[in-house]
């Protein structure tokens, strides 16, 4: 199966999701504690980061080193349609609830993605391209769906594969 999802973020065309959805601590990553599926209060009222171009400065490197791999603007505009948060506040909890699954999801297909430029055998090889493809329901992702994806197992197994491919990168 071919991958034409976008596995890079591209945060023109997301609702500032990450901002919003995940919970952080105070920490050297963070300069304060952030709940889950609230705004960062360095957010301005479009979504943009006020500190941006200051983050790491200013106690924010966990922000600088995040990577969505493209699940925010998937989730912005394919599962909710462009819809977003900052107009409409009730879709906090289901663009949460979403982006943390679909976060997960990209997060995985980069990883597979990467291995397929490992020379794998044919065994291997179709062990990484049905793995791809469970996170890639042929009708796509739905509110529906991301809410009872296996997301652990899935992880689980994806894990194991990619560890099995370990003599491929090992000296
Ligand atoms: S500090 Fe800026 S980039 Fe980091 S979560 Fe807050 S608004 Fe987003």
């Amino acid at each position: 199966m071919t991958n034409p999802i976008e596995l890079r973020a591209d945060c023109t065309r997301c609702a500032a999701l990450c901002c919003m959805a995940p919970s952080f601590d105070k920490s050297p990553s963070f300069g304060f504690d952030k709940p889950p599926e609230t705004p960062c209060s360095n957010l301005d009222g479009e979504g943009r980061c006020v500190i941006h171009a200051d983050l790491a400065s200013k106690g924010f490197p966990g922000c600088v080193a995040y990577d969505c791999h493209g699940a925010g603007q998937r989730v912005t505009q394919e599962i909710f349609g462009g819809r977003s948060w900052l107009a409409e506040p009730q879709l906090k909890p289901p663009m949460t609830r979403a982006f943390m699954v679909m976060r997960r999801i990209h997060e995985l297909l980069s990883m597979l993605t990467a291995a397929q430029a490992l020379p794998l055998d044919d065994g291997e090889r179709q062990g990484l391209n049905a793995l791809q493809n469970r996170l890639q329901p042929s009708n796509g992702w739905s509110e529906e769906l991301l809410s009872t994806a296996p997301i652990d197992d899935l992880a689980a197994q994806i894990h194991a594969f990619l560890r099995s491919l370990k003599r491929h990168v090992s000296p």
